[in-house]
């Protein structure tokens, strides 16, 4: 993914930036679209720290396994940082996309809802369609309702 970033401040914006912004807020530097990927920095840390581990287990140098080691695990910690610091990034930019509930039904101008006089559950009922025979579901109760 594409995101703009500031060479000078390590500044980096959401993805959802790339068109708008281009002089960095902080240094007015010019921005540059780079390409992030965390992810690779997390598996090359883990391939780090298994080389490590190989290391550990068959040479006698220390100073190759525990720099493997501690390498490995601050480029796992940097990945994750910065991949983290990202996802936020574009969590807050996201465009505000009202969120579609399929189970909810929108406000239905064909439908109108009565109220059951028994238990006072909400029944749905069709509008436009004259008298109705309705029933509640939920004490079945029935009703004669104008829709
Ligand atoms: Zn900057
Ligand atoms: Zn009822």
């Amino acid at each position: 993914m594409k995101r703009p970033y500031c060479d000078n401040c390590k500044l980096i914006w959401s993805k959802y930036a790339s068109n708008s912004v281009k002089n960095c807020s902080k240094c007015n530097n010019q921005i540059v679209i780079k390409t992030f990927y965390p992810e690779l920095k997390v598996i090359g840390g883990i391939i780090i720290i298994v080389i490590a581990l190989f290391t550990l287990l068959s040479a006698d140098s220390p100073e190759i396994w525990i720099g493997g080691f501690l390498f490995g695990g601050s480029l796992i910690a940097l990945g994750m940082e910065q991949s983290s610091t990202i996802n936020k990034l574009d969590k807050d930019a996201a465009p505000n996309i009202p969120k579609q509930n399929p189970k909810e039904k929108k406000p239905d101008a064909n439908n109108t809802v009565i109220t059951c006089g028994k238990c006072g559950c909400k029944i749905n009922v069709k509008t436009g369609q004259g008298i109705l025979k309705v029933q509640c579901s939920n004490c079945l109760g029935e009703y004669r309702v104008r829709s």
